[in-house]
């Protein structure tokens, strides 16, 4: 039986506490991998190793140097491409056609981009008037924060996982990673890459393991941390603003959605159904910035619902390695279990259910995975709890509504400001609805459309702070001003 350790200087070892968990595939329930549960010795064993090559030769590397290897560790992952891909695959069960164009690519990527950033990004400098006329010069310093723990979710583990540590790595921290218990495979595989690229030991550190009183809370209370960057839910964002209050460390949260989409008369309605597709339903509905709610136009909801009914009807359900699949199962049978109880919910709260709703048949040797039917509600109420709460599961609600005023109070009403996606070809409703709405990106016409130098984060309870582009470099460095009197 394959066993993921923990990565911990530059080396695997096994857990001390000399537990282990299972990684079972959501495809079929078998039995991927034995996990090694770090407990509080082992993440003080990591952090002790990352505060340690914080004053090693990765601290008197030159930014030139450093990032150049970065990008090595960018080449080496595409190198390795098939072997990332397929512990992607194995632990999420998504389709081989997503995962080979969007998470090992773009996870890659992300070792080249922030590098870029960092050396294409100016620092301050002001010159300051002073009475003796002899003035005095401010210079803004940027160096590594220190420490920084990585907490990463499931849905798109090594690009989200990569979305951290590359810009952490690049302005010169140390990090320790904590993936999801769920997909453990591509955090771990990437220490080898980390070796075989020559980043010094300590470097980067992975321990594995739950949330609370397992690894995750061990990681964020531990006194050692400088700062804690997060993707997950909302709730799990809470708890780790507490642990980051301690010591007031540094903290960035991107955390949960209930996202709109809002389609106007005025849009193209096949680009609407096309993109609101893929926004409700890629991943299997586990995007952070999927749509749940779905606002249209009255003059064209039933010809959009009638255009959304049919493509689902069109999704192909099927194992990773299926070319004609573009449709797998949920991370797990826990993830399912919630999304079913929603399934049950939406019913009980009135819902007419427009297409799927239930667990599909997938034959014998599937039917023991975490599948689940693509689904479309209509009817509901806006106060139904499953228009207001994050399912994170292939659903949606479609709705009508008549005024621009009106949507866009219908799009605000909710706890979460994490991304909307507008649907129309007038210009000028387009900018004036994407200003009025209260979340950290506004997609018009299109959706998941990413330039990594752009700012990334959540409104209201979506998170805190903002990264991609500069804004990563802002969380990841200290910023300190040197004031010389000429
Ligand atoms: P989760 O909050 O359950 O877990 C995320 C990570 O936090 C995991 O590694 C988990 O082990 C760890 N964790 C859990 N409890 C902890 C604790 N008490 N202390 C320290 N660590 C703890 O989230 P998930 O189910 O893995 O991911 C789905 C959620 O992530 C959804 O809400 C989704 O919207 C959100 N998400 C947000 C973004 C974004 O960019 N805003 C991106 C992807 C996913």
């Amino acid at each position: 039986m394959k066993e993921l350790k923990l990565f911990i200087n530059g080396e695997y070892v096994s857990a001390k506490t000399g537990n282990t968990f299972e990684n079972r595939s959501p495809v079929d329930n078998h039995l991927v991998a034995m996990v090694h549960e770090a407990g509080k010795d082992d993440v003080d064993h990591a952090v002790q190793a990352a505060r340690a090559a914080l004053s090693g030769p990765w601290a008197t590397m030159t930014q030139a140097v450093r990032v150049k290897l970065l990008n090595k560790v960018a080449e080496r992952i595409n190198e390795r491409f098939d072997e990332f891909l397929e512990a992607e695959c194995l632990d999420t069960g998504k389709p081989r056609s997503m995962a080979a164009h969007i998470d090992i690519p773009r996870g890659a990527e992300n070792f080249k981009a922030f590098s870029e950033t960092l050396v294409n990004h100016p620092t301050e400098t002001f010159q300051l008037n002073t009475p003796d006329g002899k003035d005095a010069v401010n210079m803004g310093h940027r160096s590594p924060k220190g420490v920084i723990a990585v907490i990463s979710p499931w849905n798109l583990p090594l690009l989200l996982m990569t979305w951290k540590v590359g810009p952490a790595l690049a302005c010169g921290n140390t990090v320790v990673v904590k993936p999801s218990e769920e997909t453990p495979t591509t955090t771990t595989l990437l220490g080898e890459v980390m070796n075989e690229c020559g980043v010094p030991p300590g470097v980067f550190n992975v321990i594995h393991g739950f949330g609370p009183n397992s690894a995750g809370a061990y990681l964020t209370e531990h006194k050692g941390i400088d700062a804690i960057t997060f993707t997950g839910e909302t709730r799990t964002g809470e708890i780790i603003m507490q642990a980051a209050a301690v010591g007031l460390r540094n903290i960035s949260l991107e955390c949960g959605g209930k996202n709109p989409g809002i389609v106007f008369a005025e849009a193209d309605i096949e680009k609407a159904v096309e993109g609101t597709m893929r926004s409700a339903f890629v991943n299997c509905g586990q995007v952070c910035l999927g749509t749940e709610r779905v606002y249209v136009q009255r003059p064209i909801f039933n010809q959009f619902l009638a255009r959304m009914k049919e493509e689902v009807g069109k999704l192909r359900l099927g194992r990773p390695e299926d070319e004609k699949a573009n449709f797998g199962p949920l991370v797990s049978l826990e993830h399912r279990d919630k999304v079913l109880s929603y399934y049950q919910l939406a019913e009980a709260e009135g819902a007419t259910v427009e297409i799927g709703g239930s667990v599909p048949n997938m034959g014998e040797e599937m039917n023991a995975g975490a599948w689940i039917e693509p689904t479309i509600w209509t009817g509901l109420s806006e106060d139904a709890r499953v228009v207001k709460e994050e399912i994170f599961g292939p659903c949606c609600h479609i709705q009508p509504f008549d005024s621009e005023a009106e949507v866009i109070a219908l799009a605000n009403d909710t706890d979460y400001g994490l991304a909307a996606a507008i649907w129309t070809e007038n210009n000028s409703q387009a900018i004036r609805v994407a200003q009025a709405i209260e979340a950290g990106i506004v997609w018009v016409n299109s959706w998941f459309l990413r330039d990594l130098r752009t700012p990334f984060g959540g409104a209201k309870q979506s998170g805190i702070g903002r990264e991609g582009g500069v804004h990563s470099l802002e969380f990841y460095t200290e910023l300190k001003n040197i004031c010389l009197k000429l």
